[in-house]
């Protein structure tokens, strides 16, 4: 989502005429867009922009994102940062900023038709770094409120996009080429927009067969999905479609009920567990990713052995493991954090382990598969051959050795022949 937004951001300040320098060093304008997921996030922060404004003194810096209004935060960054701006607030702002740099009159001109571009965030285009495949928002927010958390707090309640937006915005990324495109939201389960009249979009799986209905060959991903609101129409729409990929990312966070509790999460780890087995069920051949917390306030060895045997059960594909960081203005910040950081850290260790064995066995299922996978990047091995790195349907890395002889486009799809399995992914030769 941050990344998304940094696109946007970019996309501004590219059609105000700024222009882009590789090193932060050496520019005059510096935008820092915060994430206040977890403390160490912030951190590094507060490492950056002292070190930036004391070799840099007369550059402009500007905070934005998550944590830009947190009092504390700023107060952290008060002898360093130029400005701390909300996101939303942002193009108004380096317009503004642009309008005062411009000094002749042909700039002041264009000043003019720069002013009457909408305000409204999610309707500036961003500026995709990559060619092939595209980030497109389609809520923002959260309702949710679990008690760890920032989100709802840092980005506001839910808000869903018009679905005509969405729709528009992935023909034309499609038109240009895309072959992926990535739905991003909070909770994207919760998708609801305000209808106008003839409108009929009103859900999730609706959106996301309108989507599905596009013509053009590309893959849809979407992240995240609450397991409280995972329907049976989504998995069912899943299962039966082409373009929507066999990938659910499905954070779990505990495998105890107790602590799940305490987090708020509203769902139980028997309906979590229920839901894997209906995904599995109508979709054999999907690749399953989660999120999980350790170490949240109160988490004794117990409730921990409840989340490692959930890893066991499930056998994920990939995982990503945190240790709980109390975030200010949350309601688990009221809580002891009293599970030591050695003790995260282990925890961290021991589900990482269970996750190596079984995404390697996961991935060795693959050899011997014919699978279709979108090229990504092409490399060079120090013995001068010519290697490709692509993603499959299911979100797995694959590595493709090509012969001299053989070649294909970045951000193309390739069928390819799996010849070898590890445990962060696949190899593959071409098939033609
Ligand atoms: N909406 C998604 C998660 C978005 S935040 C969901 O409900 O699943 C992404 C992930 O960051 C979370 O799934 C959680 O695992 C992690 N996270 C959020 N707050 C955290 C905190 N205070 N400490 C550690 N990890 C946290
Ligand atoms: Fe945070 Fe919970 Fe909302 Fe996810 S559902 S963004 S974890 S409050």
């Amino acid at each position: 989502m941050n990344f998304n937004d940094s696109e946007r951001i970019i996309r501004i300040a590219e059609d105000l005429k700024f222009k882009r320098v590789e090193n932060r060093f050496e520019a005059d304008l510096v935008i820092v867009n915060t994430c206040g997921i977890r403390q160490s996030a912030e951190d590094r922060v507060i490492g950056i922009v002292p070190k930036l404004k004391k070799k840099r003194p007369d550059c402009i810096i500007i905070i934005t994102g998550c944590s830009a209004h947190r009092k504390d935060f700023q107060k952290k960054l008060a002898s360093s940062a130029s400005y701390f701006i909300e996101i939303l607030e942002l193009p108004q702002f380096l317009k503004k900023l642009a309008r005062t740099k411009m000094k002749s009159k042909n700039e002041k001109q264009k000043e003019k038709s720069l002013l009457t571009q909408s305000a409204d965030f999610f309707k500036i285009s961003p500026l995709p770094s990559s060619t092939f495949s595209a980030y497109v928002p389609i809520m923002t927010g959260c309702n949710n409120f679990c008690s760890y958390c920032v989100v709802p707090y840092a980005r506001g309640r839910e808000f869903s996009r018009p679905s005509k937006d969405i729709s528009q915005e992935i023909k034309q990324l499609v038109a240009t080429g895309y072959k992926e495109i990535i739905l991003l939201g909070q909770n994207v389960n919760s998708y609801q927009p305000e209808l106008s009249k003839n409108e009929k979009i009103a859900n999730f799986p609706t959106l996301l067969e309108k989507i599905d209905q596009i013509s053009g060959v590309f893959w849809i991903r979407f992240l995240t999905s609450h397991p409280k609101d995972m329907s049976n129409d989504l998995i069912k729409l899943i299962a039966d479609s082409r373009k929507i990929t066999n990938y659910i990312h499905l954070p779990f966070q505990s495998g105890s009920n107790r602590i799940l509790k305490l987090m708020k999460r509203k769902y139980t780890i028997e309906h979590y567990l229920k839901l894997i087995t209906k995904i599995r069920i109508k979709i054999p051949q999907v690749a399953l990713s989660t999120d999980i917390i350790v170490g949240f306030p109160g988490e004794t060895k117990e409730d921990f052995g409840k989340t490692a045997q959930v890893m066991k059960t499930v056998g994920f594909d990939m995982a990503y493991i945190s240790a709980f960081s109390s975030r200010p203005g949350t309601i688990a910040n009221k809580m002891e954090d009293n599970v030591s950081e050695i003790e995260k850290k282990e925890r961290k260790r021991i589900l990482t382990e269970i996750l190596k064995q079984t995404a390697f066995e996961n991935n060795q299922k693959y050899i011997g598969e014919k699978v279709k996978v979108l090229i990504e990047k092409k490399k060079t091995s120090p013995s001068n051959k010519c290697i490709y790195l692509g993603k499959t349907e299911t979100y797995k890395n694959i590595r493709i050795n090509l012969s001299t002889s053989q070649s294909v486009k970045v951000g193309e799809f390739l069928k390819v022949k799996v010849t070898g399995a590890g445990i962060f992914g696949l190899e593959g030769i071409m098939l033609r």
